[in-house]
């Protein structure tokens, strides 16, 4: 029997060096600050505001905290619009606040809300819209900003995959009313477990922050039923590292999506996206389109076939959310209210990407999907 070759995960987080991580920790260790908004948490969000090209940005211990205290930030209430193509915790934040997700199709392009099916959905009730950068790809933030205009609607993005992503040098964080990040283990940019909102004034971050930790202002006065959401120096610490390579990784997970773009070309019913046009592109995912019809092979039958072969790719995002309880009772997560949602998520698979993925194991994920390739 062949050795079975090792196995290979959709992806593998990027960890600071223990040494640099070390010193950090003595500091922390004699100072005896550990959380609290301590010197770490500061210097982290001062240096993340840089990064990012934003002007307030408020750490969070995860993302989902980070967006259920971003729409307890804006009062958000009665219904809200969003898409089924996520993540669970984007729904999951809006029905802790029990609010009620109304769900709009996505648009074929990038999979991301789609504008046009977005005002059919606004009742009475509708008092904000809450897109997702899915997979790092911007939603279209002029046409989502005209309805919201337009109908008086709040826009909070959920930004988990689109850390560092900007439009036209401008960060993707500083459109909407405000912007959620996540930095959870298997995103870009890691603090372990973290998150972010980011905001647009002085008073908006002072209102986040004291949410964040229980609504007190100060010692004695507690300004709103806050909640506690605080990072703690540890992570602060880890992520001010982080920052000084994110940059590098980035450019790794640019140089493999090239790699795949190029191997895949042509594949018979594989497709894949593009680069957009004035985009800087973060490359956190390589969702993949398998169309049975043309590649002679299901999407299940090649997650399998990888699976056999220790490489396990994801279904990003199988099943919908819309498909889950609470949700899939809900008018809008009716299977024809749906239709390109319903369609992308039978098809798309997540394709192993990450920094330190190497050219042999690129080579053993894409061989493997062009041999099973009927058509080829
Ligand atoms: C990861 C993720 C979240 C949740 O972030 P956590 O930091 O894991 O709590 C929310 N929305 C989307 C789209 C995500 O991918």
């Amino acid at each position: 029997m062949t050795k079975k070759k090792e196995a290979v995960y959709v992806t593998k987080p990027v960890l600071p060096p223990l040494n640099e991580l070390n010193i950090y920790l003595k500091k922390i260790w004699d100072n005896k600050i550990i959380t609290n908004n301590g010197p770490f948490h500061q210097e982290f969000e001062s240096a993340l505001a840089k990064y990012l090209g934003v002007k307030h940005i408020s750490v969070f211990s995860n993302g989902t905290l980070a967006l259920l205290t971003a729409l307890q930030a804006l009062n958000i209430t009665g219904e809200v619009i969003t898409t089924p193509f996520s993540f669970v915790a984007t729904s999951h934040a809006l029905w802790w606040n029990k609010i009620k997700p109304v769900f709009v199709d996505i648009e074929p392009d990038f999979y991301t809300l789609d504008p046009a099916k977005i005002e059919a959905a606004i009742t009475p009730k509708t008092t904000a819209i809450m897109p997702v950068h899915v997979y790092g790809n911007p939603c279209r933030l002029e046409e989502i900003e005209h309805i919201a205009k337009k109908y008086g609607l709040r826009v909070i993005y959920d930004a988990a995959h689109a850390f560092g992503v900007e439009i036209n040098g401008n960060s993707i964080n500083n459109f909407g009313d405000l912007s959620v990040l996540s930095f959870h283990a298997t995103k870009v940019f890691n603090t372990i477990e973290g998150g972010a909102i980011i905001s647009h004034d002085a008073a908006m971050k002072k209102h986040i922050d004291h949410l964040k930790n229980f609504g007190f202002e100060d010692e004695v006065t507690v300004v709103g039923p806050g909640i506690n959401a605080k990072m703690n120096e540890i992570q602060a610490a880890y992520g001010l590292l982080q920052l000084k390579t994110i940059d590098e990784s980035i450019h790794k997970r640019k140089i493999i999506t090239q790699k795949y773009r190029e191997a895949l070309d042509g594949t018979p019913g594989i497709s894949f996206l593009a680069d957009i046009p004035g985009v800087k592109h973060n490359y956190a995912y390589f969702p993949i389109l398998v169309e049975k019809d043309s590649s002679g092979i299901t999407r299940d039958e090649l997650y399998n076939r990888l699976k056999k072969n220790n490489i396990y790719a994801r279904r990003y995002f199988y099943p919908l959310i819309s498909q889950f309880p609470p949700y899939k009772n809900l008018k809008s997560a009716k299977k024809k209210n749906l239709p390109v949602a319903h369609d992308i998520t039978s098809k798309v698979l997540c394709l192993p990407i990450y920094p330190t993925l190497n050219t042999i194991e690129i080579d053993r994920v894409y061989k493997i999907i062009k041999r099973y390739n009927k058509a080829v």
